[in-house]
């Protein structure tokens, strides 16, 4: 399974409808400060179900819609679509029926964020388990945040060990034994 393309509509600076196809092998992400790099990479992780507003630079998750320009007024929603080759089937259990998985993931102002895969509404919970279970997701170490490096050498040894867990594809079961604790 892996990421072959990613639309985003009104999401941060991304105010028009933008569509990247991300091929096989390598892909960089060029341009002058303020382009919107940041962004994107922001957009993939919030489309997985990131929760927290601070990790989109937020400080709410409204914040993700475009906010306006001088020119152009604000908008109400932001969407984002991640696609995603499974010609592998190696998707997780209940989403490996098709060659292609999409995730859309919408925010409208005053009403929060709803989630789809497959053009079928799901929760916010199916989705990010989605992801833990292949070992990625907004938690993923794989993303990497500028200032992440020196944040874990000097982490705590109980937070590290959540990489060494992401590695060993068990966050999935890691993540259902802290919902079952709390039942
Ligand atoms: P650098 O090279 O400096 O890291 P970058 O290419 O990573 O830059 P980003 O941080 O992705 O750039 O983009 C920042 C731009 O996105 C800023 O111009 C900011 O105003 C814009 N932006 C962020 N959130 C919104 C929003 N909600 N509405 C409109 N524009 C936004
Ligand atoms: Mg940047």
């Amino acid at each position: 399974m892996r990421f072959s393309r990613l639309r985003l509509t009104g999401f941060k600076s991304f105010v028009d409808p933008t569509d990247l196809v991300i091929s096989e092998g390598l892909t960089g992400v060029v341009g002058p400060n303020g382009c919107g790099k940041s962004n994107l990479l922001e957009a993939l992780r919030w489309v997985m179900g990131e929760t927290r507003a601070k990790a989109m630079r937020g400080s709410g998750m409204e914040d993700v819609i475009f906010a306006g320009a001088s020119s152009r007024p604000a908008r109400n929603f932001a969407e984002v679509c991640l696609t995603m080759d499974n010609s592998d089937r190696l998707a997780p259990a209940g989403f490996n029926d098709s060659d292609q998985l999409e995730i859309v993931r919408r925010i409208t102002r005053d009403v929060g964020s709803a989630y789809k895969t497959n053009g079928k509404d799901v929760r916010a919970r199916d989705v990010q388990m989605l992801f833990a279970d292949a070992s990625t997701g907004a938690h993923s170490p794989a993303l990497v945040r500028q200032g992440q490096i020196s944040e874990l050498i000097n982490a705590k040894p109980k937070n590290r060990r959540r990489i060494l867990e992401e590695a060993a594809g068990i966050s999935g079961l890691y993540q259902r034994r802290h919902e079952a604790e709390l039942k």
